[in-house]
């Protein structure tokens, strides 16, 4: 880009440099009158992710400069794309009037992907967090805010930072990271979820003192003991350090923080971004939308409050018994008065969002709609809280209490605001001078609407009318025919070739009447809604507390609805040992299936049964299994009822899950290894009061490799003293139902078929004891495999089974002495593999991997 004046710029040219020079990394918006416009590459990129036109403009001497623009009204949705697409935007405006010589212009906001505020541009439902990462001595610091909201949280991980900070950041689902310069972050790839942007930052901001300096000047307080940061100086680096970021970028977002929330993450059970997953917590593995999770099935919530946070407490389910009773107690009650659980929904659905509208007018950036919305939003609120007030069943009525819909400022907000579109922003009756205003420029209006018949019966004039124009204001127009009756005391204004233009001093008085009362009209309007702003940003914290009250009831009546809805029963959740549940179903399976019967199916999980080793047909209900139980124990600590007849859950303090093959190959990553890696993880830490979930460990490599390791991760997870998770353990080799024998605490379920006439009719009832055979020959039918590979298939199946009856070596393990694989013990590994090779069942391209395992094998 040409840099200097002499190449003859324009003194405008030379300050778009100057400004963009100031920010390299952004987009610069211009802000050229109804326009904002971009330049350069900035134009190029913009043309392109936005897809409007690209021209050029002259800029300097013989130099063409690519060149778009959006208009100023639509700004907002355009940035929102840019934004989205992972660019940052400097917004830069005029900031003087135009008159003579050069505008002002300044940047006024730099909008980074999680710094949006605009309502149209925010998922209702969905947080957008901008969060901030400190690390240091194996401890993370890990602070966050939702601009659009004011939430500003922040923590300090200090046992297996990386791998929980992880999951913490999957659970944010953060638009935007800050880091120190210098530090990065590797996040595991999510699935077809937009990447997290990255954003480096002096890494001075993040010094202790520094930040703690930025926390105490923008929060407006002498000290953050408060905020219970005392002991966290990881947390209050990386709160400092987001906040001077936030401070940069965006200007008027740091008045209305009401302070720093620290939270520790033992409040909630642990789950990690596979597990979620894995799962389908929030979203199902298949389109990655919220259908077909379980927040698609639990998301009765009526308002976009409550959706957040159904969305963050099934992201966080409890681990405190007393609070999670107290979600269910409620839940129960609800479910106990439909109708006041109805009429409750109802008032619900009626809020906008009181969290967000109180924010922007903490912001002052609320509009009269905004303003009218959260007042209708304040009246709702009365009711509810009229609605739970009434109620006798307690923990209903307690509820009532903790709502405080804030009367004086729904008071304010009724008498003042207009609440039609189309209206005057301020009502008439709440301001006298306001509307002795309007009733003077309503006057002088009608005086100059009866002027026109009045002058025509003076003067005779039959087609003399009354005209306005934006340069001349009012007149009397008198066609040229009729000049001659024009009277003295007209004035001449304008000539037209088809007659003259009049003014009188009684229409200038009256002009001036109107234009005078008009103006100051407006002066006086703007100044009344400001002052109306400034009363509801007072009272922001109050009406955020009353937001995140409704949020709560909003979820909790979702959970109600839900549990009426779909038979689900409350769960009992206590310190115990044991997870229990008789005629569990899985939520999600369940409504998908539409009527056709779910087949529910019991569980037992205690001291004496720690690991359930579960074997089965291929699409005999396995997954749904393990997952249904996974899924019974979050939804019970999360405060809701179960998809169950009965349910008693012992708190867990994480659940993990190691299932099937997802694909992972565009991380960089075979199927093998991210199995072994997330199996390695679990073993390293689950506790005994952890659940884990194993669906088919081994499944991606060999059939021996992937046996010997099944059943040392088993042993492993029944032996280890300080492990001893309860285990559900799904798996196609049949051969580990054998540890039911050795192991005491490892007991053998299996999902039955029914087998007629070599069709398999699916039961996906769990029994006692383990599985024969796969029927994988009789599923693959059912997948439409052509019949002469499904015949060979069987011939193939006979013929090893033959042999396996009489002895001869079969692909099926061999045992030796008292049923120990010999993995740890023994001779050395290759020459036990070398021992189980079969070579002749081999291909040349089995041989030579296998030859190249063995090798590895050798050097260990
Ligand atoms: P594979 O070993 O091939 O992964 P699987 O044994 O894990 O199979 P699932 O995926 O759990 O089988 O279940 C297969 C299908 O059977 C599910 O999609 C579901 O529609 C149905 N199903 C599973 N369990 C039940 C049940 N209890 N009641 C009704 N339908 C069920």
């Amino acid at each position: 880009m040409p840099k200097s004046s002499a190449r003859g710029l324009t003194p405008i040219q030379e300050q778009y440099y100057r400004i963009k020079g100031n920010y390299p990394d952004a987009l610069l918006f211009f802000r050229l009158g109804d326009f904002y416009e971009l330049f350069g590459d900035d134009a190029k990129v913009a043309a392109e992710t936005l897809q409007i036109v690209l021209t050029a403009r002259e800029f300097g001497k013989r130099e063409k400069m690519p060149m778009c623009g959006v208009p100023a009204h639509a700004a907002e949705r355009y940035l929102g794309q840019l934004l989205a697409a992972g660019h940052r935007v400097a917004i830069c405006e005029q900031v003087s009037e135009p008159g003579h010589g050069l505008v002002e212009r300044a940047v006024v906001r730099v909008a980074t992907p999680g710094t949006i505020v605009d309502p149209d541009l925010l998922a209702a439902k969905e947080h957008t967090y901008v969060a901030a990462v400190v690390r240091a001595k194996k401890r993370v610091g890990l602070a966050y805010a939702d601009v659009s909201t004011g939430e500003f949280a922040a923590t300090e991980i200090r046992e297996d930072a990386e791998a929980v900070l992880a999951a913490e950041l999957g659970r944010l689902q953060p638009a935007e990271c800050v880091l120190p310069e210098g530090a990065t972050l590797e996040l595991p790839a999510q699935p077809q979820t937009t990447a997290v942007s990255q954003m480096s930052y002096a890494a001075w901001h993040f010094d202790l003192q520094e930040a703690t300096s930025t926390l105490l000047r923008v929060l407006g307080v002498a000290t953050l003991d408060g905020f219970g940061c005392a002991d966290l100086p990881l947390a209050t680096r990386a709160a400092g350090g987001l906040l001077a970021y936030l401070e940069e970028t965006q200007k008027s977002f740091l008045g209305s923080l009401d302070g720093l929330r620290t939270y520790s993450l033992d409040s909630f059970m642990g789950l990690d971004p596979a597990t979620l997953r894995n799962l389908e917590i929030v979203r199902n593995s298949r389109t990655q939308q919220e259908e077909g999770s379980l927040l698609g099935v639990l998301d009765e919530t009526r308002s976009a409050m409550g959706g957040r946070l159904l969305r963050q407490w099934l992201t966080q389910p409890l681990v405190d018994v007393a609070a999670i009773e107290a979600r269910l107690e409620t839940v129960e009650a609800l479910t106990q008065d439909r109708v006041v659980l109805e009429r409750l929904r109802e008032q619900l659905g009626k809020l906008a969002d009181v969290e967000r509208l109180a924010h922007r007018a903490a912001q002052r950036l609320a509009t009269p709609q905004d303003l009218a919305r959260l007042g209708r939003s304040l009246e709702a609120a009365a009711t509810i809280e009229e609605l739970l007030r009434a109620s006798t069943a307690p923990p209903i009525h307690e509820r009532a209490d903790r709502l405080d819909p804030a009367p004086e400022v729904a008071a304010l907000l009724d008498a003042a605001i207009g609440a039609e579109p189309g209206e005057a922003p301020i009502k008439p009756g709440y301001s006298a001078e306001l509307d002795e205003l309007a009733r003077r420029a309503q006057e002088a209006r009608a005086f100059i609407a009866n002027l026109e018949a009045k002058e025509r019966h003076a003067t005779g004039i039959k087609n003399l009318r009354v005209g306005h124009n934006k340069v001349y204001g009012y007149y009397l127009e008198v066609s040229k025919g009729a000049l001659d009756s024009v009277p003295e005391r007209y004035m001449r204004k304008q000539t037209l070739t088809t007659g003259e233009r009049y003014s009188t001093t009684e229409l200038q008085d009256a002009e001036s009447l109107i234009l005078n009362a008009e103006e100051e009209l407006s002066a006086l309007e703007q100044r009344i809604f400001e002052g109306i702003v400034e009363s509801v940003a007072a009272e922001e914290r109050r009406l955020r507390a009353l937001a995140q009250g409704l949020a709560a009831l909003d979820v909790l009546a979702a959970f109600a609805r839900a549990a009426a809805r779909r038979n689900y029963a409350r769960p009992v959740v206590d310190e115990g040992d044991c997870i229990e549940i008789s005629e569990g179903r899985h939520p999600v399976v369940e409504a998908a299936l539409e009527g056709a019967p779910f087949i529910p199916n019991d569980a037992r999980l205690d001291a004496e049964q720690q690991i359930v080793v579960l074997t089965g047909p291929n699409m005999a209900g396995k997954s749904t299994y393990l997952r249904q139980v996974a899924l019974t124990v979050l939804m019970a600590q999360v405060g809701s009822f179960v998809a169950a007849r009965s349910a008693r859950v012992g708190i867990v303090d994480r659940i993990f899950t190691r299932v099937g093959a997802q694909d992972e190959i565009a991380a960089g990553a075979s199927t093998f290894m991210v199995e072994m890696t997330e199996t390695s993880y679990i073993l390293t830490h689950a506790t005994p009061r952890s659940l884990v979930v194993f669906d088919e460990v081994g499944r991606g490599t060999s059939t021996y490799d992937g046996l010997a390791i099944a059943r040392a991760v088993l042993e492993y997870l029944h032996n280890h003293a300080g492990l001893r998770c309860k285990t559900l353990f799904a798996t196609h080799f049949h051969e580990l139902a054998e540890l039911e024998g050795t192991l005491p605490r490892v007991k053998n379920s299996r999902v039955d078929v029914l087998e007629e006439r070599g069709n398999v009719v699916f039961l996906h009832k769990v029994a006692p004891g383990g599985a024969d055979r796969s029927y994988g020959v009789n599923v693959a039918k059912l997948a439409g495999l052509p019949r002469p590979v499904l015949r060979r298939a069987e011939q193939v199946l006979h013929e090893l089974e033959e042999r396996q009856l009489r002895g001869e070596p079969a692909p099926a393990p061999r045992q030796d002495g008292a049923g120990q694989m010999p993995l740890f013990s023994g001779p050395h590994p290759a020459l036990a593999a070398l021992r189980d090779l079969d070579v002749d069942a081999m291909t040349p391209l089995e041989a030579i991997s296998a030859l190249y395992e063995l090798k590895q094998k050798a050097r260990e």
